[in-house]
């Protein structure tokens, strides 16, 4: 078949459970909402260890910044911050249409004080002090809920895109993308931080079994690349000698 005519033709829809959800929380980028110095440290070191990218706020004004700048796959808010309570942020950022998972954590414990955490826009809420291995237990099962192959947005780092709209964004601009760029888009953004090979380009995106001999997986990137990156921006797709692309992002 030639390519061309391959490619004009209606993609094939790939949501329904052809792409394995990898478990690559690799560089996923989390907000870390902290006003304790010793327990930011602790809580940042623990989910650095485990691949995490993780940026920390102190203090509301820095998270709300944090949270519009630099969107990260999921937020951890501490309850009180400087004897404040955070809940009215979290429903600052609900408001703004800022979707990513937060988690509350907090020292009150009432069921109450829960269902107010819930309702405000929190996704769970843990207890203090809470064990690091619940923690993470608790960040994995949000990004695999929201990251989850049925739902509607796809978040990492600045991207976003939503698969029913089946529109794309880098931080507040909107991305112009060719139904295979979206599709390459979106596959790489359930992998971040993996080394993506060609080859599971052309058998995963363009269901090429037999590996042609084809540059069409880099003029796509290459096409993807130029709409991703604006000057100035940092480059989210990279090239892995001898093996493929990796989507990067955090530093
Ligand atoms: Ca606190």
């Amino acid at each position: 078949m030639p390519v061309l005519d391959h490619l004009t033709k209606p993609q094939q829809d790939l949501r329904n459970g052809e792409i394995p959800m990898a478990a690559a929380f690799h560089n996923v980028p989390v907000l870390l909402v902290e006003d304790e110095p010793d327990m930011a440290a602790e809580v940042s070191e623990e989910l650095t260890k485990l691949g995490y990218h993780v940026r920390v706020a102190e203090t509301e004004a820095e998270a709300l910044a944090a949270a519009r700048s630099h969107p990260a796959a999921l937020m951890i808010v501490d309850r009180m911050l400087k004897g404040r309570d955070s809940l009215p942020m979290i429903e600052i950022l609900r408001k703004e249409s800022i979707k990513m998972p937060v988690l509350v954590v907090s020292a009150l414990a009432s069921v109450d004080e829960r269902i107010r955490g819930l309702k405000a826009g929190g996704d769970d809420y843990l207890i203090k002090p809470f064990d690091m291995g619940e923690l993470a237990a608790r960040i994995e099962a949000l990004l695999r809920r929201s990251n989850d192959s049925r739902a509607a947005v796809l978040q990492v780092g600045p991207l976003r895109i939503d698969l029913i709209e089946r529109s794309a964004m880098r931080g507040e601009r909107l991305l112009d993308l060719l139904p295979t760029e979206f599709k390459l888009l979106e596959y790489l953004m359930r992998r971040p931080g993996q080394v993506i090979t060609r080859t599971m380009l052309l058998e995963d995106v363009w269901h090429y079994r037999n590996m042609p001999q084809t540059n069409l997986v880099d003029v796509h990137i290459g096409k993807l690349r130029r709409k991703l990156d604006m000057a100035g921006d940092t480059p989210l797709i990279r090239s892995v000698r001898r093996s493929g692309f990796m989507l990067h992002v955090g530093d």
